[in-house]
């Protein structure tokens, strides 16, 4: 996601599983706490959420931490008046750039995951077809019962031990 935000973002941290004392996820500066446990790899609208909350982390480090406690104090659900300084209309534009940025961002984010996991190396299962018999070889390999042909399980590459195998 780097390449989409202007802050370094190898520094951001994130907790789960927190009690933010709204429900809602929250982000401070370089800090996402999130209120359970989610798979944005897996889950779609848990990447909406991240993206949504990254921005929160730009906007904070724009605008500066000071400022950005208004998001706090206002999801927190005090009483914004209490604070003379809150500027609510601020609060509004914050919220609605981070979705707008999240909506525009996850669907190509997104996208960007599901091609990852085609380009992963599948984990070849070091099992054998009925019939074949499991050598534990470099790469592991199935042969023949009297092992006249091997076939390495992670190159695909078939040795012959007796002429006519192939
Ligand atoms: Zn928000």
């Amino acid at each position: 996601m780097q390449p989409y935000y202007g802050i370094d973002l190898s520094k951001v941290t994130y907790a789960e599983g927190i009690n933010t004392g709204h429900g809602r996820a929250l982000a401070y500066c370089d800090r996402i706490f999130f209120t359970k446990p989610g798979n944005l790899w897996l889950d779609k609208s848990e990447l909406h959420l991240t993206l949504h909350e990254i921005e929160h982390l730009v906007q904070c480090q724009q605008r500066g931490r000071r400022t950005f406690l208004v998001e706090y104090i206002l999801k927190a659900g005090m009483d914004a008046m209490k604070s003379r300084q809150v500027d609510v209309h601020d609060m509004i534009d914050m919220e609605r750039a981070a979705e707008a940025k999240a909506a525009r961002l996850t669907n190509i984010v997104w996208d960007k995951i599901q091609k990852m996991r085609h380009m992963a190396p599948v984990a070849v299962p070091m099992r054998c077809m009925q019939g074949e018999v499991f050598m534990p070889t470099a790469g592991g390999a199935c042969c023949t019962p009297n092992y006249s042909q091997c076939r390495n399980l992670t190159t695909g590459h078939v040795t012959c031990r007796q002429a006519g195998c192939q």
